[in-house]
């Protein structure tokens, strides 16, 4: 429906229905998508710059439905964020990547960090950080194993609030990086207020360096900024061994990308970190 966008008149088109039509079958297929056993992680791997080891890894929602097979996490997330689903949804991922990072540390693969994203919805809640502190327990995994991944939207909405969550969150050991970083309508001021960790460099900036110096020009301001606040960078979409370079003599501290491997299915990721080990 990107088409009517410039006019001020808005008709409902054929394709508007058929979209509209989409989305509600998929919300209340997202209903039932969690007690049938639809939903599923796959983990990609983060890897440092400093040594090129593998540091940790991003957990990624999956929805493969019966019939109408994968759906895009960019497309039903913001549907379970519009009807509330996010929150057990999200609870539920918690739990699993939490469960996965025991599992593997118990079968002796060396310490990671696992990001998991958070929605500005489930940010919202009130029981937050005793909800997650519980999940951390109940896993033995570390506080420091875990960084949730929030956008701008999240830290921008009601800042006072965001302030007061995320400084009870890291108080208890729990490392924050802003996702997307650059694409929201934020100012940076929040940036020293808040405890934050990492900033995420978007692919949507990491994807023309090469060709646009402007996106270069984007992806070394943030590694400065990041540095001089004392916080670390992680781009995403790192696809080519060009951007990687640049991303490292620039000073990022890590990256994510197919450049280094797509989101793995639990076994394949393991697989992975022990041939990455031995090499
Ligand atoms: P995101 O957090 O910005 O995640 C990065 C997306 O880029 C992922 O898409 C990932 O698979 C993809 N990607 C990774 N490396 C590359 C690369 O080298 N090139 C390209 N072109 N893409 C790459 P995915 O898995 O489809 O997820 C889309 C979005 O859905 C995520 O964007 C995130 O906002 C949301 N999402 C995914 N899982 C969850 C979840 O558990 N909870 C919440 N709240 N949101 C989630
Ligand atoms: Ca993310
Ligand atoms: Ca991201
Ligand atoms: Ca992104």
């Amino acid at each position: 429906v990107k088409e009517e966008g410039r006019n001020s008149y808005r008709f409902f088109t054929p394709e508007m229905q058929a979209h509209s039509s989409r989305m509600l079958a998929l919300g209340n297929a997202l209903k039932q998508a969690l007690p049938r056993g639809e939903l599923y992680l796959e983990y990609q791997p983060q890897v440092s710059l400093h040594d090129d080891c593998i540091i940790g890894a991003e957990a990624l929602l999956r929805w493969n439905h019966p019939q109408w097979g994968m759906v895009s996490p960019a497309e039903f997330i913001p549907l379970a964020e519009a009807n509330g689903l996010i929150v057990p949804i999200g609870e539920w991922v918690l739990q699993t990547a939490l469960r996965q990072l025991r599992a593997w540390l118990d079968s002796g693969l060396p310490m990671m960090t696992m990001a998991v994203n958070l929605s500005a919805v489930q940010f919202g809640q009130p029981g937050l950080t005793d909800m997650v502190s519980q999940l951390l327990q109940q896993t033995g995994v570390p506080p420091e194993g875990l960084e949730l991944e929030l956008t701008e939207a999240v830290a921008m909405k009601t800042p006072e609030v965001a302030a007061q969550k995320m400084q009870e969150l890291s108080q208890r050991g729990i490392r924050l990086s802003i996702d997307d970083f650059g694409t929201g309508y934020s100012s940076l001021s929040y940036l020293k207020r808040f405890h934050i960790n990492q900033l995420k460099i978007d692919q949507s900036f990491v994807r023309d360096i090469g060709t646009d110096p402007d996106d270069q020009a984007i992806a070394t301001a943030i590694v400065q900024i990041a540095h001089s606040l004392g916080m670390t960078t992680i781009a995403e979409g790192v696809e080519t061994a060009e951007q990687l370079d640049y991303l490292r003599a620039q000073g990022c501290d890590q990256v994510q990308g197919y450049h280094f491997s797509r989101p793995l299915p639990p076994d394949h990721f393991e697989a992975f970190v022990r041939t990455n080990l031995q090499a």
